[in-house]
């Protein structure tokens, strides 16, 4: 886990491709408040990588959102 700036390019772990980092996802992480992380993959492995995970796994998605709704 790395701290990246918010301005350069910066490798896709999944395509390999140099992308700004914009194209990465920035999260933080529980309880860090001050720090934020970008994903090591891009946004468009990113989404590639979440339509195969619900695809894998039928239901979990169903299941989180109806959590998330309840909150
Ligand atoms: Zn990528």
């Amino acid at each position: 886990m790395s701290f990246v700036p918010v301005q350069g390019t910066k490798a896709c772990r999944k395509c390999g491709e140099q992308k700004e980092v914009t194209e990465f996802r920035v999260f933080r992480r529980y309880g860090q408040t001050d720090r934020e992380y970008r994903r090591s993959w891009c946004m468009g492995c990113d989404r590639a990588y979440a339509r195969q995970w619900r695809e894998r796994n039928p239901g979990y998605h169903k299941e989180w959102s109806r959590r998330y709704r309840a909150m």
